[in-house]
């Protein structure tokens, strides 16, 4: 009887889980549907920016290892903007062409070796197939799911194909296929075995008890909606023994529950498999939270041009910014119930022809009819507002701020560009603190379609030497003779020419990447020393900039160290710049760092000096060597007596204290005349002479 009662625990905790992985193996599925016929639109693809980070957008959006589309010719366009295994395009295209819709079995990524599912879905154009879409999917996605909610730690789930062999598994399993480990395994009575590898083989469901090395399991299986897959459950004997004591005391009645449970279940379980992939494809438009349209209707709304649009139409990304936190703070029980109630509100304020969906957990399209932004940006702040007001019972909604990104329909393009437009002027509205509406214009499209084409050929300049130092000296302002340099760097790039370090330093602070652009230049400007020496000509400093983002990485003077060692190169012939804000921001830090760089030798630059709020006190603490004056913080001295006697009186003050002043950005003889009689010591400019190049620069040496 006991045993009976387990079993059937072991069954329920088993659909469980059956269901679960149905659901979200269905689920990726869908999106991928979603996904395609979005793109299918865009026929035929070419590998745009606006295609790519579509497809990066998804590919972040819903986890995925890679997103990508194959055509016929088998080209392919994908978020990982690298080049595909052959063998795996053909499989993964002939697969999807002969199916429709596919779910590959585990197999190795060509690229890394780790397991992954393939999920797919046929594009079409005009009636005819015309390649595939498809979503490379880490198997541990579904880990958790196959994590049995019985039996503790015990419990776990697998799922095993029609000959047994293991395709995905909660945990790390000490075997490949599960029938091999089954017949080593000591049965009372074979036969069992043999009649539950042929229950698993006609997809019916199947129970077993047997003992392994002396420990006895309970073994459930149940068939899958895929690929003629099976779900596994094991429970050990320790557990069940466990739960079984527990149950000898539970009620018959709660037994009675469990197997209604067990039968719902069961029946669901049925239900879920006629649920066959076809009906997947044209029942997949709803969705299910919220009952508002999915990306998928929005954008067959829009390609087969089902509505009439608004005689002026823009495409309106919205976004809860604190959604996340809403989640955390709240569970996702109130998530949901905020999303379902967003989606009421717009519901009721949509005017006819107007539609929206929810695209992504926290984000909703709308399709709005407008005559000016002006009264756009009133209508999407109001929706904000009522957002929040509509649900103060619930706690949660006032936690609610919202991001719009419009993007205004002026021409007829895919849906997907639209949407990749309206997202770019969401990130935008992210990224502004006090106006959450942005419109899309030209110049962001401009904008970040630049910073995609610098990031894509920055790691290719960098090996290809495209980026050079240039110099420019550092003069006596009583002599006019050098006294040192500053390095700066150039990107020569074969189609924009040189391009100038404002335009992408700030980029490459964003993305790390001036992490070795930095020590890449100081390795330039030490070799360069080192060959001048040889020469024998006329050794000055060099000053190098460095990025803030060092400060924070423990590798950053051990790394200098090595590469001056390297060469034989003293360190003194280096001064390193950092500037103003950087020291500001973390003073503790800064100390700590300019005291390393003096351990080493270094000397070191405070730069662009003024340009901030530095005090005077800060900077007794620092030790400096030498303060650069902010070109800002220089102008205007003509005119205004006053900013004369600040800056004479901030001069004596930092000689006081020992530094070395130097002047930026001097163009005049009237500033060199100025600068000199208030007791500056050495100036940088145009005035003497703009960067130039190694060749150029080595005549100021001679
Ligand atoms: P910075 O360190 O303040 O460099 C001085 C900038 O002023 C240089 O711009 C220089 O060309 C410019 N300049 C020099 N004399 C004059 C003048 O008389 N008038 C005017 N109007 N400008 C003058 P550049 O080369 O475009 O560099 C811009 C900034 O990029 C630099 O400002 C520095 O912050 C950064 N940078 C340059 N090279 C590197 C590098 O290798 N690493 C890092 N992290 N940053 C760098
Ligand atoms: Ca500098
Ligand atoms: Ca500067």
């Amino acid at each position: 009887m006991l045993e009976r009662e387990v079993a059937v625990q072991v069954k329920v905790a088993g659909e469980d889980t059956s269901v679960d992985f149905n659901r979200a193996v269905q689920s990726d599925q869908q999106v991928v549907n979603t996904i395609a016929i979005t793109v299918q639109s865009g026929y035929p693809w070419y590998k745009t920016p606006e295609l790519i980070s579509f497809l990066e957008l998804q590919t972040r959006y819903n986890k995925f290892k890679n997103l990508g589309i194959i055509a016929l010719d088998g080209t392919v366009i994908s978020s990982q903007d690298k080049p595909l295994n052959v063998k795996w395009v053909q499989y993964i295209l002939g697969n999807t062409l002969e199916k429709e819709v596919f779910l590959s079995a585990r197999q190795p990524d060509p690229e890394d070796g780790n397991a992954v599912l393939i999920s797919a879905a046929v594009l079409h154009h005009k009636g005819k197939a015309v390649g595939a879409l498809f979503a490379v999917l880490p198997l541990e996605r579904y880990q958790t799911i196959l994590q049995l909610p019985i039996g503790g730690e015990d419990g776990f789930a697998f799922v095993v194909n029609k000959e047994g062999e293991v395709e995905v598994s909660g945990r790390e399993l000490p075997f490949e296929n599960l029938f091999t480990t089954l017949r080593s395994a000591s049965f009372q009575d074979p036969a069992l075995l043999e009649r539950f590898q042929e229950d698993v083989r006609a997809k019916k469901h199947a129970f077993l008890r047997y003992k392994i090395k002396n420990h006895r399991r309970f073994v459930y299986g149940s068939p899958l909606s895929m690929n003629g897959w099976y779900l596994i459950s094991v429970l050990p004997t320790a557990s069940v023994e466990k739960q079984a004591r527990m149950l000898t005391w539970v009620s018959t009645g709660l037994f009675i529950f469990i197997f209604l449970i067990f039968l719902f279940l069961g029946g669901y379980l049925l239900r879920l498999r006629a649920y066959n992939n076809q009906q997947l494809f044209t029942t997949a438009f709803v969705d299910s939270l919220t009952g508002a349209h999915n990306l998928a209707r929005m954008s067959q709304i829009f390609s087969e041009h089902l509505v009439q649009l608004p005689a002026q139409a823009a495409l309106v990304l919205f976004d809860i910014t604190k959604f996340k936190v809403i989640n955390d703070l709240y569970g996702y029980e109130r998530g949901n119930q905020v999303l379902q109630r967003v989606a009421g509100i717009l519901r009721e304020q949509l005017e006819p022809g107007e539609i929206f969906c929810r695209s992504a957990a926290d984000n909703f399209v709308l399709l709005l009819g407008y005559e000016e932004r002006s009264k756009l940006r009133i209508r999407l702040s109001k929706l904000t507002t009522q957002i929040r007001r509509d649900c103060t019972a619930n706690d949660a909604c006032l936690m609610i701020e919202a991001a719009f990104g419009v993007y205004e329909i002026k021409e007829d393009i895919p849906f997907f560009i639209m949407l990749d437009r309206a997202h770019l002027a969401l990130e935008n509205a992210k990224r502004e603190s006090t106006e959450k509406i942005q419109f899309y214009d030209e110049e962001d499209r401009r904008r970040i379609v630049h910073e995609r084409q610098l990031e894509n050929s920055m790691e290719a300049a960098l090996e290809s030497g495209a980026f050079s130092v240039f110099f420019q000296p550092k003069c006596d302002l009583k002599t006019g003779k050098i006294r040192g340099a500053e390095a700066l760097v150039r990107w020569n790039d074969l189609e924009r020419g040189l391009v100038r370090p404002d335009e992408f330093i700030p980029l490459f602070e964003r993305n790390g990447f001036i992490l070795r652009l930095d020590m890449f230049i100081l390795e330039q400007v030490v070799k360069k020393l080192v060959t001048w020496e040889k020469e024998g000509k006329e050794m000055v400093p060099i000053s190098v900039n460095f990025s803030r983002l060092h400060l924070n990485d423990s590798q950053y003077i051990p790394q200098m160290a090595r590469i001056l060692d390297k060469y034989h190169l003293s360190p003194r012939m280096i001064k390193v710049e950092l500037t103003e804000s950087v020291i500001l921001n973390n003073i503790v830090l800064a100390q700590n760092v300019v005291r390393g760089l003096h351990q080493k030798g270094f000397a070191v630059s405070m730069d662009d000096f003024g340009s901030g709020y530095s005090s005077l006190n800060v900077l007794k603490n620092l030790q400096f060597d030498e303060i650069k004056l902010d070109k800002e913080f220089l102008t205007g001295f003509e005119q205004n007596e006053n900013a004369k006697r600040v800056i004479e009186g901030t001069i004596r003050l930092l000689k006081i204290l020992g530094m070395e002043i130097v002047a930026e950005g001097v163009e005049t003889q009237k500033q060199v005349d100025f600068l000199r009689d208030i007791g500056c010591d050495i100036a940088q400019g145009y005035f003497y002479s703009r960067p130039v190049p190694e060749s150029d620069f080595e005549k100021w040496l001679q």
